[in-house]
């Protein structure tokens, strides 16, 4: 059983990277073998600063790395590593009907939030069908956004073993949680690193705890019962506090009296706190310089390996010499 999962170097990790991804990845690490990347390839689909990119992947893998990942269980690697991927890519686009694309809700997304469109970010879909299927993984733990493109890799694995043999690649299942498969942004819309409206992980006091009270709510007065469906504060809060702590706020939401900054103060202590043995377990990497470079060099190493036996597998498959 093999596991593996990406994050895009696109910015700061937030919580919904967290609880999307990360937490389940570390749990799966557990069981049988995990490949986790960072895709610096697809984050070129919307930044085109080298200096930028090359920081946000170290960030990337310093903070993963503090939230459990652990390189003695998983392959830890960065998607460039490999540049095998882009071959699978090209022979999965091969068979990939420009509907499939076209259809694909994340591209229509970015678009509807401003972001110009390049064939990269439209191509991205046969591109992460690649990552996947370029280490035969079993496994893939993501959010909720990114069921269709599962879905859409899933339609590519049918197209290539019909067209040439059965076995060419490996069929993946997404594996998404109900209760955090969309953590929601600040705004309410999903929290996202390129819509500015995330809860990092990481980062000071100070700052983060302010971002909570930037928390859009309605005008209901202090003594009056408050939404309880459909609330950010709440759904947040959730991922966060014990099940009495929970059950305690809902309380207070429908009996009146407490105001949102209230709630939201409480929401911003559960939140600080959860992340505490992951800050004490960043320092200790952050003090070690060259450790984050050793573990992604190794990891691309074991990587590669993997991923030129799939590769050789793919191309004889489909008649390259
Ligand atoms: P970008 O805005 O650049 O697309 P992102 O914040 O969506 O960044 P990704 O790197 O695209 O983050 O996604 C990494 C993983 O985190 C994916 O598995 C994705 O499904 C998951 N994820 C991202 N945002 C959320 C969210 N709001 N709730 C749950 N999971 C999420
Ligand atoms: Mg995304």
């Amino acid at each position: 059983m093999r596991t593996l999962t990406g994050l895009q170097p696109s910015g700061v990790l937030h919580i919904g990277n967290y609880f999307g991804a990360m937490e389940p990845a570390v749990r799966l690490q557990e069981e049988g073998e995990a490949f986790y990347f960072i895709a610096d390839y697809h984050a070129m689909t919307s930044n085109h600063n080298a200096d930028e990119l090359r920081n946000n992947v170290r960030g990337i893998a310093v903070d993963f790395l503090a939230c459990g990942l652990d390189p003695e269980r998983a392959v830890f690697f960065c998607q460039s590593a490999v540049p095998e991927v882009n071959e699978l890519a090209w022979i999965l686009s091969t068979v990939c009907p420009m509907s499939l694309l076209e259809k694909c809700h994340s591209y229509k997304d970015k678009i509807a939030n401003g972001i110009t469109p390049n064939h990269a970010l439209f191509a991205y879909p046969a591109l992460m069908a690649a990552d996947i299927l370029l280490y035969d993984s079993n496994r893939v733990p993501v959010g909720k956004d990114q069921k269709q493109h599962l879905e859409v890799t899933r339609d590519l694995v049918v197209k290539l073993n019909e067209t040439y043999g059965e076995g060419t690649v490996v069929l993946p299942e997404p594996i998404i949680r109900e209760n955090t498969a969309l953590v929601i942004g600040l705004d309410g819309r999903k929290m996202s690193k390129s819509y500015h409206n995330t809860l990092p992980i990481f980062g000071d006091e100070k700052p983060l705890k302010k971002l909570v009270m930037k928390i859009v709510t309605d005008s209901t007065p202090v003594e009056e019962p408050k939404q309880v469906e459909g609330s950010t504060i709440l759904a947040l809060y959730q991922l966060f506090a014990s099940e009495s702590d929970y059950a305690t706020m809902v309380a207070d939401h429908q009996s009146g009296g407490f105001g949102y900054g209230d709630f939201k103060k409480r929401l911003a202590e559960a939140y600080w706190d959860y992340f505490a043995p992951m800050r004490e377990r960043r320092a200790e990497i952050l003090a070690d310089p060259g450790y984050v470079d050793a573990v992604l060099k190794s990891g691309a190493e074991r990587a590669r390996e993997e991923a030129s036996r799939v590769l050789g597998r793919v191309r004889k498959a489909v008649g390259l010499v």
